[in-house]
């Protein structure tokens, strides 16, 4: 059947004379009269009126939403990131139902360790009040990226808060990162390679001051001199074309203070320390290259026990595998470390004759101290250290020493018989012999 014109004049005739009348009077004679919905077509104009209506609402609230709230997302290769957990951790005014816990081993100012649960919001929704706006923050795992390095998800954390309060994520993560310095003031960061990238080693541990490692009179202070001396220089290599970066070589026998010495600078110019082991299996050359120019600001780079990675080289070279780093990429590594920032590098080794002289060169190798078995003046100074104001005890000591004809001991060895002997300083000279034996366990 042809569609039929609506009939204006059947529609008043049917109803009352009142609007509402004359509108279910036409409803009826539009729905049930009509052909069209007959044919179903009316259901799917009301289907299309209801989609569009429902498009219109997802679109206005959408529009809302831009308009008037704010998103920031966090992700975890931020360095924020963990700033801002520790810190919701810390935050009173929250609503959190799924925490998770972050186990962190926790060095006192004595030296004790202990441990320290930090609920940090898990994965998930929770809702903050920062004054006085509230704050939705979702913490969420990327199911798909997984973080190659660690075999962790890569995470987001997104906070949303009306746009009006917008200002306040610059407060929040300010402030999230003053405490996450504060906490590390005082104290010296250890990085260690993880992949490509440099992560913390554990907790900061406590600065060592620089007066408590004893070296050969006037080494430390040279050393520490020609370091800050460094520092101030940008601007004269800068000038130059020269590479700001300088590498210092601390050779000699174990137990001498190399590496304590290198976490006491550290804490004395307040810098923290990335620590690399060349000998480790899985490290190439590539990795290295990385990792050497993308150290963290303020950092020294210590490459522990260098002549390791290079007797690893012969060794696989008979036995007809390679090992990870080679001779070369090590020096390509050193040579190009391409950063605007100052670079430090601190070298330790026990056997500097098994270095390959092209590493000793200029720029590679600038500066290079001997750090030996303890000379009088160190035994005597390592004596008053441990045991204050006792000058008439050291004379003995040192009267002790020499007559034994003690040579070749560590100041490590020093101190084991020194700590042994707390609060006995008759008691260590008494012990004195001991010292005869490198490996004496007391
Ligand atoms: P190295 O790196 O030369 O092998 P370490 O720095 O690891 O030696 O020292 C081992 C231990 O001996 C540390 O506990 C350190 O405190 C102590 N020690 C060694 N040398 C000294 C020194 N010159 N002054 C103070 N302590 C020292």
């Amino acid at each position: 059947s042809s569609p039929q014109p609506i009939d204006l004049e059947k529609i008043k005739q049917n109803s009352d004379g009142s609007i509402t009348g004359m509108f279910t009077s036409g409803f009826n004679e539009v729905v049930i009269n009509n052909p069209y919905f007959a044919a179903g077509g009316g259901l799917m104009l009301l289907g299309t009126a209801l989609a569009l209506g429902r498009q219109g609402v997802v679109k206005g609230s959408g529009l809302i939403y831009r308009q008037l709230l704010v998103d920031l997302e966090i992700p975890s290769k931020d360095k924020s990131y963990l700033w801002f957990l520790e810190w919701m951790s810390q935050y009173k005014h929250r609503s959190s139902r799924h925490l998770s816990v972050e186990t962190n081993y926790i060095q006192h100012d004595n030296g004790a360790v202990s441990t320290k649960f930090s609920l940090v919001p898990g994965p998930g929704k929770h809702l903050i009040r920062y004054q006085g706006a509230f704050m939705l923050v979702n913490r969420e795992r990327s199911g798909r990226l997984l973080d190659m390095t660690s075999g962790t998800p890569f995470e987001t954390v997104t906070l949303t808060t009306l746009y009006r309060d917008r200002h306040l994520f610059n407060d929040l993560l300010s402030e999230a990162k003053k405490l996450a310095l504060k906490a590390r003031e005082g104290k010296t960061v250890i990085y260690t390679s993880w992949g490509p990238e440099w992560r913390p080693f554990g907790q900061p541990r406590k600065k060592r001051v620089i007066g408590s490692v004893i070296l050969d009179k006037g080494i430390s202070d040279t050393i520490v001199d020609d370091v800050k001396d460094f520092l101030i220089s940008g601007d004269w290599y800068h000038k130059r074309g020269i590479p700001y970066r300088r590498g210092y070589l601390l050779y000699g026998p174990p137990g001498s203070g190399k590496t304590s010495f290198i976490q006491a600078l550290a804490g004395e110019l307040d810098y923290n320390i990335c620590i690399l082991n060349l000998s480790e299996a899985n490290l190439t050359d590539d990795r290295l290259n990385h990792l050497m120019n993308h150290i963290p600001e303020r950092s020294i780079l210590l490459l522990e026990d260098i002549d390791a990675a290079f007797n690893k080289r012969e060794q696989s070279e008979d036995k007809g595998y390679t090992s990870g780093v080679t001779f070369s990429g090590l020096l390509n590594a050193l040579d190009g470390v391409a950063s605007a920032e100052e670079c430090i590098t601190f070298m330790t080794t026990n056997h500097p004759e098994k270095l390959d002289p092209a590493l000793l060169r200029p720029g590679r190798v600038d500066f290079k101290v001997l750090i030996d078995n303890a000379t009088e003046y160190q035994v005597r100074e390592m004596f008053l250290r441990f045991y204050e104001g006792e000058e008439e005890l050291s004379n003995e000591f040192m009267k002790q020493f020499k007559k034994l004809q003690l040579s070749n001991v560590s100041t490590a060895q020093l101190q084991g018989l020194f700590v042994y002997n707390k609060r006995e300083p008759q008691q260590a000279i008494d012990m004195i012999a001991t010292l005869r034996n490198p490996n004496n366990v007391f």
